[in-house]
């Protein structure tokens, strides 16, 4: 395969990565697909196209590799997986240009994940030796009970485009810290980061077979050969609701464990007792990152109403200032949206509560700029009906909803049916314990905006998934429990 003519920085080290990466090997595809930066509409890469045979193929590759990686101690294996995170570091710069690239963020953003991604490298390498078992006391005078924990063998991952980097390394860190092998699927949108984690993995020193990169456009059937095969153990997803209750369904009949991390609607709230600084930075900060194409961005945000029209003001003078551009240019903050599609999807829901009468304070169409870009946009004015309340916008749009009492805007918070972040801003310390107990979320940030880090459990309630990433739970999806029940002579 020819390596084209490509628009990343000639600089950077990963400018080979065409080919999947299957046992320990770089394997071509039955064809190829094309990878475009978003900025620019430039061609990236023509990566392998992998047919549904080769899937179950890296699945069988996977498998082999299984026994001899679970049988070494959770100490060799932290060593291998800290020797990856140490070299993600070491490349952070060219991992970060490689993501600007190709996912569109700015810099500072693909920077700021690569070190995120990084850290969860490190955190499973060292919860790798943390995987107890218990002793039970015994309830009969002849028998003796206890726990083990047993890597529940190879898992697969299907990962979104949003966080490249990030969303692998939380899973795979888990998977290989726990002793699964795993293969992996990136979105079609962003196969080159993954393919250069996987290049850093081979470096590290991680066993053929032990990680595996499948890339392909055939999602659908990619899934359901992991899904239906019965060497795949679990299966953790990131992406979309739709796509989450699909292979939920597809696993059911080989039984798979399942993480699914699916889409949120997360309310933000600002009460009258608030810090306005705060407030103000911490709704640009969870509205805006990654251009609003994050699942725990804001998607409503609620004003209560004594401090509704100065919160307004100041937050929509600092929207109109966000830059816009290529997020490898200096001082952007707003890079494209990843595709043409989501440019419609997000317009869609701006004309419908336009429509609907809501009211532009800011923004409120697509970037003059053309392309992928749409302008960041405040809105005022919403009300029950409106499609932007009820789906993920995933852009740069603030819906703002002003509201009476706590009561009340519990009550519209909690109703939809996902419950992934939430946030509050109040300075009263009652009243955040009601909230922290009363939001149907997995997560609650109270007078923060960014949550997400690798030591603490990330996962939604209600329809927004199962199970959790990172933290101490992290591991636990790839684990299993067996019980032994020794009856003395
Ligand atoms: P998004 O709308 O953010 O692209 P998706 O859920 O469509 O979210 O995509 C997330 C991941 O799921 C990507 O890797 C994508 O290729 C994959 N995917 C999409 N459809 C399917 C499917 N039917 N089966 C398995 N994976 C899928």
């Amino acid at each position: 395969m020819s390596v084209p003519k490509t628009s990343l920085p000639p600089t950077l080290r990963f400018q080979d990565l065409d080919r999947a990466y299957v046992a320990g090997q770089w394997i071509a595809g039955t064809t190829t697909f094309k990878v475009n930066n978003p900025a620019t509409g430039e061609l990236l890469a023509e990566v392998a196209d992998l047919s549904p045979e080769q899937i179950d193929q890296s699945i069988d590759a996977a498998a082999e590799a299984l026994p001899a990686w679970s049988a070494k101690t959770a100490h060799e294996r932290s060593a291998i997986l800290k020797k990856w995170h140490a070299l993600l570091l070491a490349n952070a710069e060219s991992l970060a240009q490689t993501m600007t690239a190709e996912q569109g963020k700015p810099l500072a953003e693909a920077r700021g994940e690569v070190g995120y991604a990084a850290s969860f490298l490190e955190w499973f390498a060292e919860e790798a030796k943390r995987a107890y078992g218990e002793v039970i006391p015994t309830a009969f005078a002849g028998k003796r009970y206890s726990t083990i924990r047993q890597p529940c063998g190879v898992a697969v991952a299907i990962t979104p485009w949003n966080f490249p980097i990030a969303m692998l390394t939380r899973k795979v860190g888990a998977a290989l810290a726990a002793g699964c092998t795993m293969v992996a699927k990136p979105a079609a949108e962003t196969p080159l980061c993954a393919l250069a984690i996987a290049k850093l993995a081979h470096e590290a020193g991680v066993p053929p077979g032990v990680f595996n990169v499948v890339t392909t456009t055939r999602a659908a059937e990619a899934g359901e050969v992991m899904c239906r095969s019965p060497k795949v153990r679990v299966l953790s997803f990131t992406g979309s609701t739709a796509v989450g209750k699909r292979l939920y369904r597809q696993c059911a009949d080989t039984m798979k464990k399942l993480a699914l991390e699916l889409g949120g609607n997360a309310p933000l709230l600002i009460f009258d007792d608030a810090d306005i600084d705060r407030a103000v930075e911490g709704a640009m900060i969870s509205k805006f990152r990654n251009a609003g194409q994050t699942c725990i961005c804001a998607n409503r945000i609620y004003v209560q109403s004594g401090i509704y029209a100065e919160f307004t003001a100041r937050f929509t003078q600092k929207v109109a200032a966000l830059k816009v551009g290529n997020g490898a240019e200096d001082g952007v903050v707003i890079g494209p949206l990843i595709s043409a599609k989501a440019v419609q999807k997000v317009d869609r829901l701006v004309r419908d509560a336009l429509a609907k009468g809501a009211k532009v304070l800011v923004g409120g169409a697509a970037h003059t700029r053309g392309g992928h870009f749409y302008q960041p946009t405040v809105l005022e004015g919403i009300g029950a009906g409106m499609d932007i309340l009820g789906e993920e916008i995933f852009g740069p749009v603030a819906p703002l909803i002003r509201f009476e009492t706590e009561a009340e805007v519990l009550a519209k918070a909690n109703d939809v049916s996902v419950g992934l972040a939430a946030y509050v801003f109040t300075r009263d310390l009652s009243r955040t314990i009601r909230l922290t107990e009363g939001l149907q979320s997995g997560i609650v940030a109270v007078n923060d905006s960014v949550p997400a880090v690798a030591v603490a459990p990330f996962g939604g309630v209600k329809e927004s998934g199962l199970g959790r990433e990172g933290g101490r739970q992290g591991l636990d999806e790839f684990l299993d429990t067996k019980y032994v029940c020794i009856g003395l002579a």
